[in-house]
């Protein structure tokens, strides 16, 4: 169950713990930590979206060397403010096309 969002909510700090975790002050003294594993999954750009909703390509599941060792995936290089509503966060991997509005980033804590 997620509470009611105060609109008015923003980021007033952000502090890195390790690679994939950053801690997160909010405008009305909430903390929250951020994990590159939850920014990943709910990353809103179209790529990721497409790839949650991707069916499996192969049914034989044969052996694979993944595209990038997931600590790369999921680590948190930068986040970066978008105007006055959202931060651009950019993973161990190159990825950066995912914008975080403030609520996405908020409603990854509450769960
Ligand atoms: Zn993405």
């Amino acid at each position: 169950m997620r509470g009611t969002m105060n609109e008015d909510v923003y980021p007033v700090g952000l502090e890195r713990v390790d690679e994939t975790t950053v801690r997160v002050q909010w405008s009305d003294g909430e903390e929250q930590m951020l994990t590159g594993e939850d920014l990943r999954n709910h990353c809103p750009c179209a790529t990721c979206r497409e790839k949650r909703s991707a069916p499996p390509p192969d049914p034989l599941e044969l052996p694979i060397v993944g595209d990038s060792p997931t600590v790369g995936a999921q680590a948190i290089v930068s986040m970066r403010p978008v105007g006055n509503y959202a931060y651009q966060v950019t993973f161990g991997d190159g990825h950066d096309t995912g914008i975080f509005t403030f609520e996405l980033l908020r409603s990854l804590a509450q769960k």
